[in-house]
């Protein structure tokens, strides 16, 4: 066993059917009385559940949601919850919902309750993400950490198979860059692996049957385990690319994952075949690339990044902007390499040997 590292992240899970109910014991335990509370629309239907659950409590609500939180809405946000004397965030939704709630965490350091309703995994991260501009800025914060996590399954149900899809695929992105993290450890490994088999597991039974609730808890705790991995470990060139392309081309965040992973997978396994071995065993594939690549094909992922709307032109400008800054990837790489694998990603080609 090599030596290691390991810093486990201090947010508070609860996991389960009905996780939802236990909202006003764990606002009682995190002792707050005035709760904004910001919601993804689409959740509108849980509304009177939320007011009933949060009672006097809830003092405000913001339910106008735009992804990669703009500036002027965390100041806009942020300011309201001065207003209104908030002491929590309870932010329902997907990594819009709780973008939005990290960042207003960033500028008041008040507490965070996530409740996930999607699959992407940000509830479990340090990490926020800031537009601002026509750039997107990342950071690691941990005031921006969630206290509590209610991983409801049963609050999926309505997220449509698409959706479903694309945000577990890019679940499964975090966690097969945490196997091969330049700070790996043998316990975020071990998260990334069962993270990336109950996803793997329960993808594509809810895409057949969006009502099952087996699968879709399947999914959630995929979910959280592959949200905790990026939450504790680096990235590498997967997340750079799809930073990229989401950033400054505008192209749709999980959709990029989804087509994208499987080309960089192929790109770096030959540098890390132990970790691609486990995202096979994981997935009961015989290859990490082509096991990645047949599940994203039965979930139905976009055909290639000019589905998305990218154009042949933008590749170059694409490559370079990937390749400006140095970072850690466990295969050494240049523009030209970035260059073929965007390419092969746009045209969504089965992934090949790099
Ligand atoms: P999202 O939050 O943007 O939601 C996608 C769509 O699904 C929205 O229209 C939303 O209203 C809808 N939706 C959400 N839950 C639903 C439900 N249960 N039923 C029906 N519709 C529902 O999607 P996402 O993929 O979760 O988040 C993407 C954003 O999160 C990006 O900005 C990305 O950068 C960020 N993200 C951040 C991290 C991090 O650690 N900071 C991690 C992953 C993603």
């Amino acid at each position: 066993m090599e030596s290691f590292v390991f810093g486990g992240l201090p947010v508070r899970v609860v996991f389960g059917a009905g996780a939802f109910d236990a909202l006003p014991a764990e606002l009682d335990r995190l002792g707050t009385r005035r709760v904004l509370l910001i919601a993804t629309p689409s959740q509108a239907s849980q509304a009177g559940r939320i007011a009933s659950a949060l009672g006097a409590r809830l003092v405000a609500r913001e339910t106008h949601i735009i992804q990669h939180v703009p500036a002027e809405q965390m100041e806009a946000t942020a300011a309201l919850a001065a207003r209104v004397g908030a002491d929590c965030l309870v932010a329902l939704g997907g990594g819009s919902a709780i973008g939005l709630a990290k960042a207003v965490a960033l500028r008041t350091a008040l507490p965070i309750v996530a409740i996930p309703s999607t699959y992407s995994g940000s509830e479990m991260t340090p990490i926020y993400g800031i537009s601002e501009g026509g750039a997107k800025r990342t950071g690691r914060d941990a005031s921006v950490l969630a206290k509590t996590v209610l991983y409801d399954p049963d609050l999926t149900l309505g997220l449509p198979p698409h959706l479903s899809a694309m945000s577990g695929l890019n679940a499964i992105a975090h966690a097969v860059e945490g196997l091969y993290a330049e700070d790996a450890n043998p316990l975020t490994s071990i998260f990334a692996e069962e993270g990336i088999r109950a996803l793997g597991r329960g993808l594509p039974r809810v895409v057949e049957c969006p009502d099952d609730r087996a699968a879709r808890a399947d999914c959630l705790y995929g979910a959280f385990l592959c949200g905790a991995v990026l939450g504790g470990v680096g990235m590498s060139l997967h997340h750079k690319l799809c930073h990229t392309l989401g950033g400054s081309f505008g192209l749709p965040h999980a959709e990029t994952h989804a087509v994208v992973l499987p080309q960089v997978v192929a790109f770096n396994a030959p540098a890390v075949p132990a970790a691609m071995a486990r995202v096979a065993v994981a997935l009961g594939s015989a290859e990490a690339a082509s096991g990645i690549h047949a599940l994203g094909a039965r979930l139905g992922v976009p055909a290639g990044l000019r589905a998305l709307g990218l154009r042949r032109e933008d590749l170059d400008r694409a490559a370079a902007l990937a390749t400006e800054n140095p970072y850690f990837n466990p295969r050494p790489f240049d523009r030209h390499d970035v260059r073929a694998v965007l390419e092969a990603a746009w045209e969504g080609r089965p992934p090949g040997p790099g």
